[in-house]
């Protein structure tokens, strides 16, 4: 293979048998991508299925349950087969159930994963395409932008201004310069190749177009091993915390358990019994698949999200989206529809008009196409609007192009604020044109203090009708500058007018602002546009309210950080800053103890998406960079659709703890009736293993499951926001779990005391009230399923078919439950009897008891919370009460 830097690039060109202006045919990209394979960097594989299923068994509980089932079809000389059977039955089941969870949990993650992928922009058929990054093959033309992830490793065919950040593959964090330079030596180290770009390294300034040359894992990138195993830690601190506490849980468990065993090998019961029912219980009460249901609860959610437009990166985004108190908004097309209407075009002197409007098609990158009458811009909106003014007026972008040829440029940056393109003029020499904020571009014109002061005031007149303006100016030159930069560019202008565009805030926008007060928190804008153009919309959109300050970036500057973090609640809007003033103000918030989600688009966003809690990038707009940098990518690029993602965040959050909710309350349930059974000396236990590990069955995963797609409550969005420091334990979850569980243990244990002393036959007394204390606990489990649904509100409030997931699960493990108790064949393997009508009767009541009892609790105490307060009226002096 040719040795790409060492080439000239008609050499490479030639060699990979391309064009570069019509760039590959499709037929012949579609058969290279046949031939080189997806350009992708390899995964690291799954693991096979039958590995996963021993995996399963790693669970010591799991091996040490299958020993005792093992020891005691021993001891029983082959009696117990059937339950040895049942027991392996279930654990094969059990198993299956987790590798199908962590299945699909992985799944949704990888969908999403799919969502976020890079896309490349290159020419094909002689036609610029947006295709995915992984379907490039060598030889395809690729441009490239300022915050473009470079997706193969390609030669420079043309460049201006190009600088790359390539610290992910050669370790140098200061950008380096680039450019379609003459051939290299061949033994030129990767780091100083200025004429070639790399995979996985980054544009962070200027563009280019270049000719791939390498894909996929033959890519330098690819060559580097252990890049790929460079994965990020994503699992939420909940899912760590609960991991952390599912282990400290299941220690109690088996301490509980083995008490159990020891007092009751002291009673004299039956040891290998006891000892199967302990691991039994065991089993059954140990939170083992607790991780997992918050992992599918997540990916569920996460999964929703990304229908609703906001694709979330890193996982733990998910709870800290629910702790959000301040969301940072670009207002360029997250506030606005960044859809730009050209309504004011002024000059400074009279007859440059025209020469305005020249400039600002000129010197831009849009490009306005005919369909049939239809005019369709491609490119930046604001300089989509500068050409299509241009048009308007008659003036064709294309044919002023053929007049004055671009010969070079400075592309805009949201730093200076400016972009700058060099024209040969048809009678000699060049012409330099230049637009950006009127305030910068005034000071780099020569402008006389009237002239200023006139410039000035209709800047503000039209910033002050929210309109975002843009000034041009030009200058003529006999000769191009050896350097070409912004001191010898865009200097000694002569100002030429400026031009107002409407860009119209989104409708949704003020609702959702609305909504973020009512969720206390508090929405800021910050942009890059004119403070008074971002007042006007920020006060539109109901962002600045009476009493709020706007400031700039100029004046941020003179700011020190501590004085920010004081003030920091008083600004509403920050306009006419950097990417750096972001960082300082994300910092200024946290330092107040919030939680800041923020936005961001460009390549200098991100550290400040970065640094803030949630970083949300622009799915539509924004740069390679920013979406790599982000938690949370918007789709829409909209800020209504951050606010909602709070909402889901909430509501996912609320979801995981009721399925933890349910999971605890129920296995405290299991482990008080068998302890409280040993401990008061009842003569048989109340369950037996194969019991306990068919309740494990039907009562954890379904209803738990059905619990993590429950709606968002009503509401939700009128609290605060949640404490991301406070225990999830805190504000009375634990005491709800402590006596809930209580409640189910007493409501078996009373089944089964009612069974055996005032119900039952007097020969068959064990096995009936073994089968009421079955049928209670199993059922009591399902009903208080429903209870777990809110934490407040009523059932019949919230609907009891509002979660079909839940009436599902309910069914089914009814279902499953009948069958065991009903059915004759089932009856012997679970050691079950018939129930008589008293035995059903007293069953269900006490099974639907959780119900009764929750929902009184929830009235008392709604009622409680509904009761005003009383306050005391200060008495004015001198009067007596
Ligand atoms: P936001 O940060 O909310 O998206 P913004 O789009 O106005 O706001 P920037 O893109 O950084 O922020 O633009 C800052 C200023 O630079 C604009 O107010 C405008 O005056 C000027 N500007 C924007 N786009 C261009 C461009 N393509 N060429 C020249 N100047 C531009």
């Amino acid at each position: 293979m040719a040795v790409w830097h060492a080439c000239t690039v008609r050499q490479v060109l030639s060699e990979l048998e391309t064009d570069k202006d019509r760039g590959l045919a499709g037929t012949e990209a579609a058969a290279r991508l046949e031939r080189y394979g997806p350009n992708r960097l390899e995964q690291v594989r799954r693991r096979s299925l039958p590995l996963r299923l021993l995996g399963q068994l790693k669970d010591p509980m799991i091996l040490v349950l299958l020993v005792a089932a093992g020891l005691s079809l021993w001891a029983s000389g082959g009696e117990d087969w059937l339950d040895a059977l049942i027991i392996l039955g279930i654990v094969a089941v059990n198993a299956v159930i987790s590798i199908s969870q962590e299945d699909s949990a992985e799944k949704a993650l990888e969908a999403l994963r799919d969502l976020s992928a890079p896309m490349a922009r290159v020419v094909r058929d002689g036609r610029i395409q947006r295709v995915p990054a992984d379907q490039l093959v060598p030889g395809d033309i690729i441009r490239l932008e300022a915050g473009d992830l470079v997706p193969a490793d390609a030669r420079i065919l043309e460049a201006a201004s190009l600088q790359t950040d390539e610290s992910a593959l050669t370790g140098e964090s200061l950008p380096v310069t680039k450019g379609a330079l003459a051939p290299l030596p061949e033994d030129t180290p990767l780091a100083d190749r200025r004429n070639m770009v790399a995979a996985s390294t980054v544009v962070t300034r200027g563009r280019a177009v270049c000719v791939v040359t390498a894909t996929g894992m033959e890519t330098e990138v690819g060559r580097i091993a252990g890049l790929l195993l460079d994965q990020e830690e994503n699992s939420t601190p909940l899912q760590k915390k609960m991991t952390e506490i599912s282990k400290t849980l299941s220690f109690v468990c088996l301490c509980i358990c083995a008490v159990l065993f020891g007092v009751g090998a002291l009673q004299g019961r039956d040891l290998l019994e006891m000892f199967l029912t302990a691991v039994s219980l065991a089993v059954a009460a140990i939170p083992e698949g607790l991780p997992a249901v918050i992992s599918i609860v997540l990916a569920m959610g996460v999964a929703r999200m990304a229908r609703r437009r906001a694709i979330v990166k890193k996982l733990p985004a998910v709870e800290t989206l629910g702790c959000a108190g301040v969301i940072c908004s670009d207002k360029t097309g997250t506030l606005t529809q960044n859809c730009m209407t050209v309504v004011d075009v002024w000059a400074l002197r009279s007859g440059q008009r025209e020469l305005a409007i020249t400039i600002g098609a000129l010197c831009s990158d849009a490009n306005l196409e005919w369909k049939g009458r239809q005019p369709v811009c491609t490119g930046d909106p604001t300089e989509a609007a500068l050409v299509y003014l241009a048009a308007r007026e008659g003036l064709d972008k294309h044919q002023l192009e053929a007049e004055l040829p671009r010969r070079a440029e400075l592309p805009f940056d949201s730093e200076r604020k400016l972009m700058t393109t060099v024209h040969q003029r048809p009678e000699g020499g060049f012409r330099v044109m230049v637009k950006g904020a009127p305030d910068v571009l005034a000071g780099r014109c020569r402008l006389t203090p009237g002239e200023a002061h006139r410039v000035a005031a209709r800047n503000e007149a039209m910033a002050e009708r929210a309109l975002r303006v843009l000034g041009v100016a030009y200058k003529d030159l006999a000769f191009l500058p050896r350097d070409l930069n912004s001191h010898t560019l865009e200097q000694e202008l002569t100002f030429v007018g400026l031009i107002g565009m409407m860009d119209p805030p989104r409708p949704e926008v003020r609702r959702a602002v609305g909504q973020c007060f009512a969720a206390g928190i508090r929405p800021v804008m910050i942009t890059g546009d004119h403070k008074l153009t971002a007042v006007a919309i920020a006060r539109e959109l109901g962002i600045f309210r009476p009493g709020d300050l706007a400031i700039t970036g100029e004046d941020l500057d003179f700011l020190p950080q501590g004085v920010l973090e004081e003030e920091i609640e008083k600004f509403s809007v920050y306009a006419r800053v950097s990417p750096e003033h972001k960082m300082r103000i994300v910092q200024a918030w946290q330092a107040r103890g919030k939680i800041v989600a923020m936005t961001g688009d460009g390549v200098n966003d991100a550290p400040a998406l970065k640094t803030a809690d949630i970083g949300c990038a622009m799915g539509a707009s924004g740069t390679d960079v920013a979406k790599g940098a982000a938690d949370m990518i918007l789709t829409d690029d909209n800020f209504a659709t951050i606010v909602s993602a709070v909402e889901q965040g909430r509501g996912i959050y609320a979801n995981i703890k009721k399925a933890i909710h349910y999971l605890l309350s129920c296995n405290i349930g299991e482990l008080l009736t068998l302890f409280l059974a040993t401990v008061l000396h009842f003569h048989q236990m109340p369950l037996v293993p194969v019991q306990l590990l068919w309740l494990n069955l039907v009562t954890d995963a379904l209803p738990a499951l059905a619990l993590g797609v429950e709606p968002v409550e009503d509401g939700i969005m009128n609290q605060p926001p949640r404490d991301a420091h406070a225990s999830l334990f805190a504000g009375g979850f634990a005491f709800r779990l402590a006596w809930q569980g209580i409640m189910v243990g007493v409501l078996t244990l009373a089944a089964y005391v009612l069974g055996e002393y005032v119900l039952s036959d007097p020969g068959e007394t064990y096995a009936a009230a073994n089968t009421m204390a079955f049928a209670t606990l199993t059922l009591s489990q399902l009903f208080h399923a429903f209870d777990v649904r809110s934490e407040r509100a009523s059932l019949l409030h919230i609907g009891l078919f509002t979660n079909p997931a839940m009436n599902r699960a309910f069914l089914i493990g009814l279902a499953m439950q009948l069958a065991v108790l009903c059915l004759p064949p089932l009856q012997a393997v679970f050691h079950t009897v018939p129930m008589s009508p008293a035995e059903w009767t007293v069953v269900l009541i006490l099974a639907v008891m959780p119900v009764v009892v929750c929902e009184t609790v929830k009235a008392v105490s709604r009622a409680q919370e509904a009761r005003p307060v009383q306050k005391k009226v200060p008495c004015a002096p001198g009067i007596r009460q």
